[in-house]
């Protein structure tokens, strides 16, 4: 099935069907939803020091009688998609990535990829000026007929530092 915890699951069959939930524990073939096959179990007071109580007890039910409800908003199987060698569950129905950590690492990893492109335009912009200042020397020197060769040598040392 390949339903995981943490997953939002959908009851497709049996008496909880249509209800919604996390899963809380996957036990083989059986899952445990939030807030599906709630029991109460009454707990009645054995001697004068307990209290009666009741209890709320979230059963498990068969894996086979949930799917996993996708962001898309439908109920639907699990198909898989592989990219950079690791295996990844996706909705079969619109193809949206399903594992939260995934989708978590990818917009980690996103961010990170923004964050360098900026510092780098950051980098570019202080050494435009620069550039732009030595070219301005050098065509400046140019201009001067006399002792060409030592004045573009005096500015660039002035452009470096
Ligand atoms: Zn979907």
């Amino acid at each position: 099935m390949g339903v995981r915890k943490g997953d939002t699951v959908i009851v497709i069959s049996g008496k909880e069907k249509g209800k919604k939930g996390k899963v809380m524990n996957v036990d083989g073939d059986k899952v445990t939803v939030e807030g599906v096959n709630v029991a109460i179990k009454h707990k009645k007071a054995r001697n004068t020091k307990q209290k009666s109580k009741r209890e709320k007890i979230n059963a498990p039910i068969d894996i086979s009688n949930v799917q996993i409800l996708c962001k898309c908003g439908k109920a639907t199987r699990i198909a898989h998609k592989i990219e950079k060698g690791k295996k990844n569950r996706i909705c079969a129905k619109c193809g949206e990535v399903l594992d939260k950590k995934f989708v978590k690492a990818k917009e980690k990893a996103k961010e990170a990829e923004e964050a360098e492109v900026k510092d780098k335009d950051e980098e570019k912009d202080t050494k435009k000026p620069l550039q732009r200042r030595e070219v301005k020397h050098v065509a400046e020197s140019k201009v001067k007929k006399t002792q060409v060769t030592k004045q573009v040598t005096g500015h660039r040392q002035i452009g470096g530092a």
